[in-house]
């Protein structure tokens, strides 16, 4: 099974040790089962045959609406905050209030390419209309945030097809399948999250 790659080397930037640490001890706490979406480069026709005809519509749908590229966070920082204001309930609780705070730049970080901090995005046109912020450790990627606009149907099915068939990582990790709410839950496996244990 792939696992997230914590391992230095010479390539490492100024920042991987720090931002390693944080992910290995964020990694040493969960406790399985994780939910883990296989990852390609795989052609559309493998993950298609992976979900059921409901979700595969979905995908289809979102595929005509929306492109998918990563961003630079903080060239970003106005469309990221209208993501996130777009809707006060998400699987029927209020945002958290740090979704709904102003967002500023971060400091840079100087990172490899195993260790690296992704963003990426669904575009309707030049419009952001979801995100998903990865973690990536070596081939062992981890979302660390997900979100779509209100009024961008199919968003996030399309934004997971397309992180199944890109070459970001082996496997996304996204907490668990069984530990989310039961919204989240259904979502989660009908796009291929599958809980595992290792
Ligand atoms: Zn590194």
């Amino acid at each position: 099974m792939t696992r997230p790659d914590f391992a230095s080397s010479r390539d490492c930037g100024m920042d991987c040790p720090d931002f390693v640490g944080r992910w290995r001890a964020w990694y040493e706490d969960q406790v399985p089962p994780f939910g883990l979406l296989e990852c390609g480069p795989i052609d559309g026709k493998t993950y298609m045959e992976r979900i059921d005809s409901k979700a595969r519509n979905m995908r289809r749908k979102a595929d005509r609406l929306y492109t998918y590229a990563r961003f630079l966070r903080d060239h970003r920082l106005g469309a990221l905050e209208r993501v996130n204001r777009s809707k006060p309930i998400r699987q029927g609780k209020p945002m958290t209030s740090a979704y709904l705070e102003a967002l500023h730049p971060e400091r840079p970080q100087f990172l490899c390419l195993r260790h690296r901090d992704l963003w990426i995005a669904a575009w309707r046109g030049t419009e952001m209309v979801a995100y998903v912020q990865l973690v990536v450790l070596g081939r062992y990627g981890i979302v660390n945030k997900s979100l779509g606009h209100a009024e961008a149907p199919a968003v996030m099915n399309g934004m997971y097809a397309y992180l199944a068939e890109s070459m970001y990582a082996d496997v996304i990790h996204y907490l668990s399948v069984s530990g989310s709410n039961p919204g989240l839950a259904a979502f989660k496996e009908s796009v291929g999250f599958r809980d595992v244990t290792p």
